[in-house]
């Protein structure tokens, strides 16, 4: 079986600076926060362009506290997309401020920056675009309209380390950017982890009070803060990554561009990367009217697949108190039904894409004989 991720292989390349760097932080007993996380915060702000990076101890926490230092709270509607892993709409709900949906891009599976505009009321408080699967959102109408009328622009980088969108690293663009170092993300913690990165002073400084109980001082706490602190062992392992990542999104990007080729000619609908972002294929999704039986045909030849996602977010149970219907967002609603992800992992090699591509050719054969 092809698998759809290998978290293996890459420890297993690197194993021996990972558990020296795991042993090291525990004879520091540095458990929480302490030097290695501060060490990796530098060295990521300088990767993702930012004058600041905060640890945190997931994506989620990320976004939370980058809405309450941006000042989103109850009363406020946030914008953002229905075709996202649900942690995006969590976050908002967490500080009380209501998600509002504007349906995607169909090419990049990003939100669209024609509708915004018309999803815009004197509550709207920020944007969220969604860099997802690794393609950056396109970010300069978005921010046109964020300053047009006064928001606030937070990326969800989550599926984004080190993409660019004109040259520029996601994560800088906006007020803030938000990643995730959940083990299967470009870059992964062996455990739970994420990132608050941005520019702006103030909210560095409300972001690392807010992660450690709203403390500057040790007790003394100013704000009504949480506990979302990254912790020292995730920061090491987080460390020594960092010198791989621009790596391992190369070998990414090479085994994108090998499936786009093998599979463009059988008449697959595979990604599109548009030429002013570098895409760092956090997932390689393709589309297919009859993705389901798909994902069944390519599990019995061998081939691991995921879909991201099934649902979209406005049609979850969880928010249907949003009161959105089927229909509401109808790009999204189609992707959810089309898209599915094949295997993309930096480890992958061409024969494992060969037995992808084959596979994929016996469907097309089959969709074409009308069986
Ligand atoms: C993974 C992910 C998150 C949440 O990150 P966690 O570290 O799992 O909390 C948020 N948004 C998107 C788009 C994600 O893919």
């Amino acid at each position: 079986m092809i698998p759809f991720v290998d978290l293996k292989a890459q420890y297993l390349s690197i194993k021996e600076e990972i558990d020296r760097a795991v042993l090291d932080t525990l004879a520091s007993t540095q458990f929480v926060l302490g030097k290695e996380v501060v060490a990796f915060e530098e060295l990521f702000a300088a990767y993702t362009q930012s004058q600041y990076a905060l640890g945190v101890n997931s994506g989620t926490s990320a976004l939370h506290l980058a809405l309450l230092a941006c000042g989103v709270g109850p009363g406020d509607e946030v914008i953002t997309t229905p075709h996202t892993f649900i942690a995006t709409v969590s976050a908002i709900d967490y500080t009380g401020a209501r998600p509002v949906f504007v349906d995607i891009d169909p090419v990049t599976f990003t939100v669209n920056p024609a509708l915004i505009e018309a999803a815009i009321t004197p509550r709207t408080k920020a944007i969220i675009p969604v860099h997802l699967y690794g393609q950056p959102a396109d970010m300069d109408p978005i921010m046109a309209i964020a300053r047009k009328h006064n928001l606030v622009v937070i990326e969800d980088a989550a599926q984004a380390h080190g993409a660019e969108y004109k040259g520029r690293r996601v994560g800088s663009i906006g007020d803030a950017g938000c990643f995730s170092f959940y083990p299967g993300k470009n870059l992964g913690a062996y455990g739970e982890g994420g990132a608050v990165t941005t520019n702006n002073p103030e909210i560095a400084r409300t972001v690392r009070m807010l992660r450690d109980w709203g403390a500057e001082r040790r007790y003394h706490h100013d704000l009504k803060g949480f506990n979302y602190r990254m912790e020292g062992v995730q920061g090491a392992i987080l460390r020594v990554k960092m010198a791989y990542i621009e790596h391992w999104t190369e070998l990414r990007r090479a085994a994108a561009a090998r499936y786009d080729a093998m599979l463009a000619p059988l008449g697959i609908q595979t990604p599109v990367a548009l030429p002013d972002r570098r895409h760092v294929y956090h997932i390689y999704a393709i589309r297919d009217r009859q993705r389901d039986a798909l994902q069944t045909y390519l599990h019995d030849h061998g081939v691991s697949t995921g879909i991201h996602y099934p649902i979209p977010v406005h049609l979850q149970k969880a928010f249907a108190d949003l009161g959105y219907r089927v229909g509401d967002f109808p790009q999204a609603e189609l992707a959810a039904a089309e898209v599915l992800s094949l295997p993309m992992f930096p480890e992958l090699t061409v024969d494992q894409q060969q037995v992808v591509a084959e596979a994929l050719q016996g469907w097309m054969q089959q969709v074409a004989a009308g069986c």
